[in-house]
């Protein structure tokens, strides 16, 4: 059995989030004439043959150390494959790499196998040019770093891949970013992630995602059928192979959901310079685990994803992301803090038998979680309190109350 490695280009913007800097992975445009792309062609070709040479020899030897390969192997990859001294260590390194992984099954390199460049064999003269050690030796290449050309090249960080991708070339560079200075919140928006919307914003918007339920509510009346056939007729594999697609299908829909709601919502607080509120973790699930007959609902729609796409969205945009007690948030009153079972005279509505306040109770809690938030903070807005009687939020109360 064979494994395909190498090569593998980044996707255009990964992030991943250390204490203070983002690392970003810029993708740097190559702009070679034809003589550079002929010397860029022939160093990918003798660089990967370079490392199916090595990958037999450590693959048939058993010898996976960098230190006792490159004593076998060194001299072989300089006479045979024509490298320069630091290439041939890179192939030697990015070998040893991929069995760091898997020893199990001899490791092929493609033809364009990505090249690992270090300091020692790749510079950077400007913003416009890379010096990049070929099998023709030092060549100086014109380079284009489009969009993100404000990013300083003295953050770049190690080792980059040079790939080619479309018959194109490009250096992919790790970088050093500071995260965006954070917002000094004016206010907060408290969201509530419901069972009857996916998710309310304390200023009544409601996400609802109503296309993405109409799917999920013909899934889930497929699936039934679906598992009535498989328990009553013989070809209950036929349908256990549909229910799988289906699920396949219906988490990639609500991925795709919790990336546009998370979006908005964070967008939302950048343009307004508030701060999220969000119920902890614990609160969610106590709260999706209700009730028997909706299991279904609440287990496919991912709470837990859409919270945590708007932690990172938030944490990029600078956002202060706030997370509160969940205890009571659908039972309490936002005007006189009256906590009562009876409250909730329905599953979608809130009625303070207190002090009479009606609304939705999705809308309800996301004010319960903002003035949570407030309480802790130096920013309390005076407007909480008004903003139950937001026009969103009577409609619909008085139209679930009739
Ligand atoms: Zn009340």
């Amino acid at each position: 059995m064979v494994n395909k490695v190498g090569g593998i280009a980044a996707p255009f913007y990964t992030l991943i989030f250390y204490s203070h800097i983002v690392i970003k992975t810029l993708q740097i445009k190559l702009l070679p004439d034809d003589d550079q792309k002929q010397a860029i062609i022939d160093t990918f070709t003798r660089f990967n043959e370079a490392c199916n040479f090595v990958s037999r020899t450590a693959f048939e030897k058993k010898l996976y150390n960098k230190v006792f390969l490159q004593r076998i192997v060194y001299r072989d990859i300089r006479g045979k494959f024509d490298l320069a001294a630091q290439l041939a260590i890179r192939v030697i390194a990015k070998v040893v790499e991929t069995y760091k992984a898997d020893k199990d099954h001899f490791h092929e390199f493609r033809d364009y196998g990505s090249i690992v460049y270090d300091q020692r064999i790749l510079s950077f003269r400007g913003m416009n040019q890379v010096s990049i050690s070929t099998t023709k030796g030092r060549i100086l290449i014109p380079m284009t770093i489009g969009k993100y050309g404000q990013i300083p090249l003295e953050r770049i960080r190690g080792q980059c891949d040079l790939v080619r991708k479309n018959k194109l070339f490009y250096l992919m560079v790790a970088v050093e970013v500071p995260e965006e200075p954070t917002v000094e919140p004016e206010d907060i928006i408290g969201v509530d992630m419901g069972i009857v919307n996916i998710a309310v914003d304390s200023s009544g918007k409601y996400y609802s995602g109503d296309h993405i339920r109409d799917v999920r509510d013909h899934n889930a009346d497929l699936r039934s059928r679906l598992q009535a056939v498989g328990n009553n007729h013989a070809n209950r594999k036929s349908a256990g192979r549909h229910l799988k697609k289906l699920s396949g299908k219906e988490s990639r829909f609500a991925r795709n959901t919790n990336h546009v709601i998370s979006k908005e919502i964070v967008q939302k607080a950048k343009g307004t310079s508030s701060a999220i509120a969000l119920e902890n973790l614990e609160g969610i699930r106590m709260r999706t685990t209700v009730r028997k007959g909706n299991r279904y609902i609440h287990n496919s729609w991912s709470f837990h994803q859409l919270r945590s796409f708007i932690e990172y969205k938030a944490r990029e945009a600078g956002i202060p992301v706030i997370a509160v007690d969940p205890h009571n948030t659908s039972r309490e009153c936002p005007n006189c803090h009256a906590i009562s079972r009876k409250n909730r005279p329905e599953r979608s509505h809130f009625r303070c038998i207190s002090c009479g306040l009606e609304g939705e109770a999705d809308f309800i809690a996301s004010l319960n979680i903002r003035n949570r938030a407030a309480v802790n903070q130096p920013i309390v807005a005076g407007a909480i309190f008004d903003q139950t009687i937001h026009p969103a939020a009577s409609q619909r109360a008085s139209a679930v109350g009739s």
